[in-house]
């Protein structure tokens, strides 16, 4: 019904001699868990950065509902909502927690950042509902308590759900989480593989999804895509890819 929700056609980068992403293409549907899954350097993030605006394809097509993306600049695909955390997390540190979910909102706010800082009037009402809505989103990642801390003194793996927690306050339709679980306990692991699922399955989002730790990637994602050196290796459900002999090949080095 809705099979045009996010297309990727065959979207190539390259960095010098490197080809970071070859000819990819890819499908999400609405409401979708779809794993990007692959070797380090294998092209995950660069495909996030393609998707994003932060560093476009060479070429190839990028479409989301119905809107070329590929061209605009990474405020143009935020507001078309979609929103990102980062592998290398980015928070302003020196802000504290509700700060950098309050500033996550600010592209949505009709006045932007500018008027945010000017404050005139007509922002206000816009401010308070940030506040608040900032408030749901931290209790909801599991920082109930921690909103006036200063972001560069949580822990890491908190610093991880406050990034998911200000990319939520985009109100995105897509999301997109580079590793949320990297350097993270087993409990806080699952967690957030908790957190994702609640997120489709209660808010109906749909999420694409480079995680390492492959009990959280089999037990989530819907459809997932492997990738080797910047091309499709295999593509499918969690059962169908990881019984995939070129899979096994690209993660065991062909010790398979
Ligand atoms: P992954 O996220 O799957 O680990 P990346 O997308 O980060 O992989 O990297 C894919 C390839 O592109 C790697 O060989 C990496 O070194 C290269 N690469 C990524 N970003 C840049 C860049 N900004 N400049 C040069 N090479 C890059
Ligand atoms: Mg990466």
């Amino acid at each position: 019904m809705d099979a045009e929700f996010f297309t990727a056609m065959a979207v190539t980068k390259r960095f010098g001699g490197v080809t970071a992403l070859l000819d990819l293409s890819l499908a999400i549907q609405r409401s979708q868990i779809y794993s990007l899954i692959g070797p380090n350097g294998a092209g995950k993030s660069t495909f996030f950065n393609a998707v994003t605006g932060f560093d476009p394809p060479d070429s190839g097509s990028i479409q989301f509902q119905g809107r070329e993306l590929v061209g605009l600049a990474p405020e143009a695909v935020a507001t078309a909502r979609i929103a990102r955390t980062y592998q290398n997390i980015r928070l302003f540190k020196s802000m504290t927690a509700l700060e950098n979910v309050i500033v996550g909102r600010h592209v949505l706010m009709r006045a932007g950042v500018f008027g945010a800082v000017f404050n005139p009037p007509p922002t206000r009402r816009e401010e308070e509902t940030a506040e608040t809505r900032a408030f749901e989103l931290l209790d909801f990642v599991g920082l109930r308590g921690r909103e006036a801390e200063v972001s560069i003194n949580l822990s890491y793996g908190d610093q991880r759900r406050l990034e998911i927690a200000r990319a939520l306050a985009l109100e995105p339709e897509l999301l997109l989480l580079d590793e949320p679980t990297a350097g993270m306990s087993p409990a806080e692991t699952s967690a957030v593989a908790d957190l994702v699922l609640h997120l489709r399955d209660e808010r109906g989002l749909t999420v694409l999804l480079v995680e390492h730790d492959m009990s959280v990637v089999m037990g989530i994602s819907d459809r997932i895509t492997v990738m080797d050196y910047g091309e499709e290796i295999a593509r499918g459900t969690p059962d169908e890819v990881q019984n995939d002999p070129r899979v096994l090949e690209a993660y065991l080095g062909g010790a398979a």
